[in-house]
């Protein structure tokens, strides 16, 4: 019998190399813009027709090749950029397979300008399905200019395979979104059957973001910037209320290469702590710098993913810088709560001087009516509207929560301006009204602040909760009775997963018998709840959003407890129980939104109450 096996012609070869590295225009847009960037350009223009299934050009006025590069640049293999296997470790250019313009001219037709700056004339190469076809001099300013057109011409199959022009295109703007946002210092334009799309000036990152996706921007981005000796982490986030219900601005680049990686886009959702619904997504455009030798991008021939040497520290670092932003854009204040300079408060000098006191805009003189029609019909009633009470503690002996988390006092003025009563000092007018027992309002800079106060109260709960888990420090209350908690088999094996977390919020629980555990002691926060109703909940919980990740089990847990036990809608509150919700719920990282993603608060500006009488 006769051997079988023989050598491919490199143009099959090469159009085999094509179906892995070129999939669609999109993919030689990348790679010709990639290399542009790789020599050293300042300017790159990309033009397309058709959505680059008749022409992708890519004109650059970077360094340029000699004649002898200009015809060996598409041969298999052939690149400048690495000589040698341990030059893929440590890799500092965005090519380095040497396969992209072999790929390209296989499966269209090339035409290749060039100049160097030493050389007096350029060089002009056409290059058709592998083979070169024609070459010349040619006048020219220094650079390179790629000109592709019929891309799959031979390729029948793959040309056919193609999506609609508007999709297509979606995948060109997409690449280059990503090749001109990592590069704010390089201008670039691009323009789409003879229409300029983009044309992006060189300039900041946060210029660049602006630039591609519209100057609203400026007000949605937190800057992230962190620093360790192994990884530098840098870019923007955008803020959680922005959040949107599609994937769409998601940028994640490594060593400024576009990269795609689950796990690390999870520590980035998840430093959001929930701030945002389940169904939207944050948007960010990061850049992780580390050295070379720390990751291994050769994975896949479109290099977007990559493979890191300590992937669970940069997961932490990630998370780290992620969570700083926020916490850092939610410390500032950005309420302002009214302190009116011209009322004449008859307070004691010393007083003023301990204890900033503000009032909101209502009069303090008691018998001044603000609706002066009804002044004489029902003197005194307007008083009642806005809870003119002395004594907060008849409201206690009715039934709300008198103490409404006192040990969280402590936080109070991080963030928020005090506007406290002076201690002792009976005030005239209420600065808090609830309407319909579910809403607290009361009065700021800027004009009506609503709050509500279940979901504010759980924001303040569920961040105390994960502090206490992650400081172990939990109060516990005794139960004077210990209750008996009976479940099956297999939620007592949850349970005693979960032991160690119930314990550092509070719970004291003990296994009396293989189904069956004592509540001996709950969470201090917890009094007055249903300690076997929360269990319950917990458990259920946890089956449902059972995770491996330790940090999402403590966010669930957390998110529990706090739904659970924060005061629910339909709940008088004495005034004191709501200035205190209010003071903490902006002393809290977030204080915009509710675990559940759900906002927590609202403003009513002045000038839409100005236009509501209009
Ligand atoms: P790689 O980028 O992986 O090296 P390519 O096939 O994309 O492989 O390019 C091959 C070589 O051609 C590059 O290494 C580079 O030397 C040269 N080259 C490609 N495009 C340009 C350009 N726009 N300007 C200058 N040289 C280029
Ligand atoms: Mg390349």
């Amino acid at each position: 019998m006769l051997d079988v096996i023989k050598l491919l012609p490199d143009s099959v070869a090469n159009q085999i190399a094509a179906g892995e590295v070129i999939q669609r225009p999109a993919s030689a847009v990348k790679e010709l813009m990639e290399n542009a960037l790789d020599a050293g350009a300042t300017q790159i223009d990309l033009v397309v027709k058709d959505a680059g299934k008749a022409l992708i050009m890519v004109l650059d006025n970077g360094c340029g090749m000699s004649e002898t590069d200009a015809r060996l640049c598409f041969e298999r293999h052939a690149t400048s950029k690495i000589s040698k296997a341990d030059d893929l470790f440590c890799i500092k250019t965005m090519g380095f397979r040497g396969e992209a313009l072999a790929s390209i001219a296989a499966i269209a037709q090339v035409e290749l300008k060039t100049r160097r700056r030493e050389d007096e004339v350029g060089t002009c190469i056409v290059n058709e399905g592998s083979l070169v076809k024609e070459q010349s001099l040619i006048p020219m300013a220094v650079g390179t200019t790629f000109t592709v057109k019929n891309l799959f011409f031979n390729v029948p199959a793959r040309r056919n395979f193609l999506k609609s022009a508007q999709a297509e295109m979606r995948h060109i703007v997409e690449e280059f979104t990503r090749v001109t946002l990592m590069n704010p210092e390089i201008g670039f334009t691009l323009t789409s059957d003879g229409k300029e799309m983009y044309h992006l000036y060189p300039g900041t990152l946060k210029q660049r973001i602006m630039g591609l996706f519209g100057s609203n921007y400026e007000e949605k981005l937190l800057p992230v910037s962190q620093e360790t000796d192994r990884v530098r982490i840098n870019g923007f986030i955008v803020k959680a209320e922005y959040a949107r219900k599609t994937r769409g601005e998601q940028y994640f680049f490594v060593n400024k290469r576009f990269i795609k990686h689950a796990y690390l886009h999870h520590a980035i959702e998840n430093a959001y702590l929930e701030m945002i619904p389940k169904d939207s997504f944050p948007g960010y455009f990061l850049n992780i710098e580390v050295d070379p030798s720390d990751i291994d991008i050769n994975i896949h021939p479109t290099k977007t993913e990559v493979n890191f040497l300590d992937v669970k520290l940069v997961y932490a670092i990630l998370h780290a810088a992620v969570r700083k932003a926020i916490g850092q854009h939610n410390l500032s204040p950005m309420i302002d709560f009214e302190e009116p300079a011209d009322l004449n408060l008859d307070f004691s000098e010393a007083s003023k001087a301990s204890r900033p006191v503000v009032f909101p805009n209502i009069p303090l003189d008691p018998s001044y009516n603000p609706f002066p029609q009804h002044r004489k019909s029902s003197p005194g009633d307007w008083r009642l509207l806005y809870g003119e009470r002395t004594d907060t503690r008849t409201d206690m002996q009715t039934g709300t929560r008198a103490e409404l988390l006192p040990d969280m006092m402590t936080d109070i003025n991080k963030g928020v301006e005090h506007h406290d009563h002076p201690v002792g000092e009976s005030h005239p007018v209420s600065q808090y009204l609830q309407v319909n027992q579910s809403f607290i309002v009361t009065t700021v800079k800027s004009g009506l602040l609503l709050v509500d106060q279940h979901l504010a109260h759980t924001r303040i709960l569920f961040e105390k909760f994960l502090k206490e888990l992650e400081n172990k420090n939990g109060a516990s209350q005794q139960e004077l009775f210990p209750q008996a908690f009976s479940v099956n088999p297999n939620d007592a094996s949850l349970l005693k997963e979960m032991l160690p977390e119930l314990e550092n919020l509070g719970f004291v629980l003990e296994q009396a018998n293989p189904t069956t555990f004592m509540i001996n002691g709950t969470p201090s926060d917890a009094a007055g709840c249903d300690a076997v109703e929360l269990l319950e909940r917990i458990l259920d919980n946890y089956k449902i959003n059972r995770t491996d990740l330790q940090l999402d089990r403590k966010l669930n847990l957390a998110k529990t407890m706090a739904a659970q036990i924060a005061v629910k809608p339909a709940t008088k509150l004495t005034e004191m129980e709501m200035q205190n919700l209010v003071d903490q719920l902006f002393a809290c990282n977030v204080a915009e939104v509710a675990p559940n993603g759900k906002k927590i608060y609202a403003i009513v500006t002045i000038d839409e109450l100005l236009t509501k009488f209009n």
